[in-house]
């Protein structure tokens, strides 16, 4: 009818009556520290969080995909930092997995980006990175 509008999308992961944009746009997908720029993204955009609904399978397939390597990306780049701050501390894989737990493989799997360390370890580390002194009196407390 002349006149009346379009029924308004909402914003699901808004949820305060954010409404979204039906539109094509250029998206940048974040992941960590990685981001990648996406080009004409087709869907209903949020303004404000920058959800998107996808309207056609091209655009959902491409952001998807961005998403994915983004991550894959990230999580190489926290594996080489993992690696780096242990081999600061001279400790072999077996040793860090010994002394931070999470079995004699667990820093393998962190360096190769197949798993994420506890956030505790992560601090542990980055503590221990920034203070080495301190590794013996953990390492006596262990
Ligand atoms: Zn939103």
């Amino acid at each position: 009818m002349v006149g009346q509008s379009r029924t308004p999308h909402y914003c699901l992961a808004c949820d305060d009556g954010t409404v979204m944009e039906l539109g094509v746009k250029d998206v940048t997908i974040v992941a960590k520290h990685v981001t990648r720029v996406v080009k004409d993204i087709a869907g209903w955009h949020c303004p404000k969080c920058g959800e998107i609904e996808f309207i056609d399978h091209d655009s959902s397939e491409r952001a998807g995909r961005a998403l994915e390597d983004a991550w894959i990306e990230a999580r190489a780049g926290e594996g080489r930092d993992i690696r780096s701050q242990r081999k600061r501390l001279k400790l072999t894989q077996v040793e860090a997995g010994q002394l931070f737990g999470g079995g004699a493989n667990a820093f393998s799997r962190y360096e190769k980006g197949k798993a994420h360390p506890p956030k505790s370890t992560a601090l542990l580390l980055e503590l221990l990175t920034r203070h080495p002194d301190l590794l013996r009196e953990v390492q006596s407390i262990a």
